[in-house]
């Protein structure tokens, strides 16, 4: 069932389109992460859900009502920011009781709400403590359990992780999920970062100069993207804008003539295209075989399991990944290598 319905929402400032005309259905109990670069709409979008914003035009629904023109505190949403905007006179359990006692509940049950959040996000021990005197990720902790414990409809994240270091970014978003997981609360969370969006999420939608450009889970956004952009953005994949060569079976770029297979071409046209591939489509050998092309190894980063290259072949800087092996190891910068393409794993469209 879905829970949060976006019916053709668009916001514009001035001469600025932030967002624009955004159908989406969030479904109830879901994780849904809104990803896109900087500047593409994302804050603006959950802006408006939260009722920060007003659209330009279209309507939310929640729960099935229209809360287009309600306020905030009267949506059934709880907000989780960037830089948590937390009170800084207050301690833990106070900030985690502000909101239940706006609902002026009776106080024996204000104590044990609290008590039971600060327990699931392990600050229990710290609930007379004043809240400038946390750390980062203890602070960012304290911003999730005021959010939840009013027990909204839908809990709203605007990139929450970004003013923490990287370990605790990971640390972090694994309470993230498991509190999300035992709760179930529907949850929207905005971010940049492709890696948080496709660990955390149940369906990801991806959002470019403020359009949704393609919804799924995270597998179908990594393994079947619809556009070269979706295949960037999430998937890191080398973009290869070039030309259509249909008598030649071949995609070209410059001097680099690609042989496509005829499944890959058919349906396209002479003309300008775009090749996305993944930087684990491509296979490399120690020697150049038959069919293969020579490149050579710009840059080489060993980063364990996995050795990350830079290829030159024929004026195109390739980016290659692959699992580390003996081969990986004696491959150095400078070397000559062979190249080819796993055309499963490539998306060669029309541009
Ligand atoms: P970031 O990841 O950098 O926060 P974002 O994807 O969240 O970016 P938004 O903050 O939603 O993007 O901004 C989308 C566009 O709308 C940008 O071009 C931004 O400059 C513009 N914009 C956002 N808020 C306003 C405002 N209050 N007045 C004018 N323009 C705005």
């Amino acid at each position: 069932m879905s829970l949060v319905t976006l019916l053709n929402l668009s916001k514009h400032f001035k001469s600025t389109a932030a967002v624009q005309d955004v159908n989406l259905d969030i479904r109830s109990g879901e994780f849904f992460s809104i990803l896109g670069p900087s500047g593409c709409g994302k804050t603006t979008l959950l802006r408006m859900i939260a009722g920060f914003e007003q659209p330009t035009t279209g309507a939310i629904f929640i729960n099935g009502s229209d809360v287009t023109q309600l306020p905030p505190q009267e949506r059934g949403i709880g907000m989780v920011f960037q830089n948590y905007e937390l009170f800084p006179h207050m301690t833990v359990g106070e900030t985690g009781a502000f909101g239940l006692e706006t609902q002026r509940l009776p106080k024996g049950e204000i104590r044990s709400r609290v008590e039971r959040i600060l327990d699931a996000v392990k600050l229990v021990h710290k609930i007379d403590v004043p809240v400038p005197r946390l750390s980062g990720g203890e602070q960012q902790r304290v911003a999730v359990a005021r959010a939840i414990v009013v027990e909204p409809a839908v809990l709203l994240f605007d990139e929450p992780l970004s003013n923490l270091d990287v370990s605790l970014r990971v640390k972090t978003r694994e309470e993230i999920r498991a509190l999300q997981r035992r709760t179930g609360i529907t949850t929207i969370y905005v971010t940049h970062d492709q890696a948080e969006a496709m660990s955390l999420s149940d369906r990801i939608g991806v959002i470019r100069a403020g359009q949704l450009v393609q919804v799924g889970t995270p597998e179908e956004m990594y393994e079947m993207p619809q556009s070269a952009f979706v295949a960037e953005f999430l998937g890191g994949a080398n973009v290869l804008q070039g030309q259509v060569a249909l008598q030649e079976f071949a995609f070209v770029v410059g001097e680099f003539r690609i042989a496509v297979p005829p499944t890959t071409i058919s349906g396209l046209k002479n003309g300008d295209a775009a090749l996305a591939v993944k930087p684990e489509a491509i296979a490399l050998s120690p020697t150049v075989h038959r069919g293969e092309y020579e490149g050579r190894i710009f840059h080489r980063e060993y980063l364990g399991f996995i050795t990350n290259f830079v290829v030159h072949v024929q004026g195109v800087d390739l980016h290659v990944s692959t699992m580390s092996s003996a081969m990986t190891k004696e491959t150095r910068e400078g070397a000559v290598v062979g190249l080819s393409f796993d055309w499963s794993r490539c998306l060669l469209m029309q541009r």
